[in-house]
């Protein structure tokens, strides 16, 4: 007769993540059951008896980072059979059969938000339900700004976007819940939430009473403990007059849209199916800077999509030039396999002359950044301290703003004034004005 050895029971975890906001928050969750489940945290994958890599392919050199992570795991998990391997995330679709051949050493597979099959897994090495973890997945240890999603998936089939095919449709999570965890967020001393979703401003149409963006804004703002609530990412389609004017009118949300216009020329946005043209898109940042005084505004934009020329390429800079961006994040165009474009378009343009065109737009937003941020000088402007860096305190004005600055208090979580004395394109330093 064999006696078989038990396995143990797993103590320790390592999460390794990659990709935007949503996959942080995504971590940020799972990480919050597994504590609850009474596992710590290691720094790396060699002391951990669960690694769970959160993955991103939105871009290929994303993708190319998980694969090379996931095959470093593999004589891990070849010297200690026990421990867990779990790939999350975008690079999970709702097939496994394919990632399952080529990386048969990982024991789950786990799309963007499935906890579940982890828990489960460890519910049965444990003895324990770990379903109970499910309910209340708010990080345990938030700093001084935490996010909270409100919108899971995408209904919207850009074509050269992956997340809906590997998010799914849009979910919103019910008012009360997110409420609840921002009140809870609140408790454990966190004073500014960034309300999360892919397409954050369509936020609520599937649920009973079809409450928007707006009114979350307002129930989130009466939550005794914060001090400033901000959304990510919006679509110009859905910003409605309701949130802007929600925007406007309470105090605590901070004037700062992210509204992504991907490109200037109304053919290629057309191809995309972005389904707004660049007149639509002025008149709506017209219309935000308007009714919201002294608003920020960032933008996520694409070089060398398929059949842009170097006419359509001018319109995407005229329009960076025009609008003046607080934030412009450029990506050169690369094929997602899966997307609509993949199927029907012609990866046309050069790499050499997507990435001139990508350093074209940086370089333009630099010198757009140097000269506006410079204006700043001399104005005080309202901080939340998020902590320490390189022997100054660091945190973020209400325009998203990066600023630095000396102190010898203790000023972790504190709102203060701090007048501007010198500006870079990517931050502001100054000091604390009494
Ligand atoms: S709006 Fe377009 S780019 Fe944004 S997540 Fe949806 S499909 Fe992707």
């Amino acid at each position: 007769m064999t006696v078989q050895t038990p396995r143990p029971s797993p103590q320790r975890y390592y999460i390794w993540t990659i990709g935007c906001q949503m996959n942080k928050a995504d971590s940020e969750r799972l990480e919050s059951a597994l504590v609850q489940l009474g596992m710590s945290a290691t720094d790396g994958p060699n002391d951990a008896d669960v690694i769970v890599l959160n993955s991103c392919v939105v871009r290929q050199a994303a993708e190319d980072k998980v694969v090379g992570m996931l095959t470093s795991l593999k004589p891990l998990k070849g010297r200690r059979p026990d421990r867990i391997v779990a790939l999350m995330g975008c690079m999970v679709g709702p097939k496994t059969n394919g990632l399952q051949s080529r990386f048969p050493y990982v024991d789950v597979f786990m799309r963007p938000q499935e906890y579940r099959p982890l828990l489960q897994l460890l519910g049965e090495r444990m003895g324990v339900d770990a379903e109970g973890c499910l309910s209340t997945l708010a990080p345990p240890r938030p700093g001084v700004a935490a996010f909270v999603p409100i919108i899971h998936g995408c209904d919207k089939f850009c074509t050269f976007c992956i997340i809906p095919y590997r998010r799914g449709r849009e979910v919103s999570r019910p008012l009360a819940d997110i409420v609840r965890e921002a009140e809870l967020l609140a408790g454990r001393g966190v004073r500014e939430v960034t309300l999360l979703g892919q397409n954050v401003d369509s936020y609520g149409h599937d649920l009973p009473g079809a409450p928007d963006l707006a009114d979350l804004l307002a129930s989130v703002h009466a939550v005794d403990g914060l001090t400033r609530v901000r959304f990510l990412t919006s679509h110009p389609n859905d910003m409605s007059q309701r949130i802007i004017e929600a925007v406007a009118d309470l105090p605590k949300v901070c004037e700062h849209f992210n509204l992504p216009f991907q490109a200037g020329d109304d053919g290629v946005l057309q191809v995309m199916r972005r389904g707004y043209t660049q007149d639509d898109y002025r008149r709506l940042v017209e219309r935000i800077r308007r009714q919201v005084p002294g608003v920020s505004l960032s933008t996520d934009i694409i070089v060398g999509f398929p059949g842009e020329t170097e006419a359509a390429f001018g319109q995407t800079l005229d329009l960076v030039r025009e609008t003046e961006f607080d934030k412009v994040h450029v990506a050169a165009y690369s094929t997602r396999p899966g997307t609509i474009a993949s199927r029907k378009l012609e990866d046309d343009v050069p790499w050499e002359e997507k990435k001139r065109r990508l350093a074209e737009v940086e370089a333009l937003q630099e010198g757009i950044l140097t000269r506006i941020n410079a204006r700043l000088v001399g104005q005080t402007t309202e901080v939340l301290v998020e902590g320490r860096e390189k022997g100054k305190w660091k945190g973020r004005n209400r325009n998203d703003k990066l600023v630095f600055f000396g102190d010898p208090g203790d000023l972790l979580g504190q709102t203060v004034q701090v007048r501007v004395e010198k500006t870079s394109p990517w931050s502001l330093q100054g000091t604390v004005h009494v």
